[in-house]
């Protein structure tokens, strides 16, 4: 990609795309309540571009000279071509050394399984080669059935695309 990639503000009303950018590695700030002047300040001062339902926000956002999407409707991947439709995206791919923690927007680390020892199931200790903590709120994340889905989810992304 010749565009660095963008980092954005997700307004409260669309949780679940925040969680999503952030698995496919874009850097996404969520509040699940937070005042427009606040969103509005945030973007600014952090360049991030603001994805919300609410057209009242854009409209802040375009006095501001702050760029936006306006999201409409309710499918996730649709939802993402939209903002793909504005900034291009490039391909998608979910990398878990670039993956942004979903819980909080922390980085991802590769972390030693004995460090972890106690902390998740033993069963999953056992099974999974992987393990990747958050920097930020320590949650530990592993590839396992919850990434396929999420493969799922990346390869109906990329079929849009085309
Ligand atoms: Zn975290």
């Amino acid at each position: 990609m010749s565009t660095p990639k963008p980092n954005f503000i997700v307004d409260s009303m669309l949780g679940n795309l925040a969680k999503k950018l952030r698995v496919l590695g874009y850097d996404s700030k969520y509040f699940s309540s937070i005042e427009d002047d606040k969103l509005i300040l945030i973007a600014k001062n952090e360049k991030r571009m603001i994805i919300t339902k609410d057209e009242q926000l854009t409209r802040k956002a375009e006095k501001q000279e702050i760029g936006f999407v306006l999201i409409r409707g309710s499918d996730e991947v649709e939802q993402i071509m939209q903002i793909n439709a504005k900034i291009n995206l490039g391909t998608f791919v979910i990398d878990t050394n670039n993956s942004r923690c979903i819980l909080c927007n922390g980085n991802l680390q590769p972390v030693e399984k004995y460090r972890i020892i106690g902390k998740i199931p033993e069963g999953i200790l056992e099974r999974e080669k992987k393990f990747w903590m958050c920097d930020s709120c320590k949650k530990i994340y592993w590839e396992g059935t919850h990434f396929e889905k999420l493969q799922e989810f990346v390869a109906k992304l990329n079929d849009r695309r085309n």
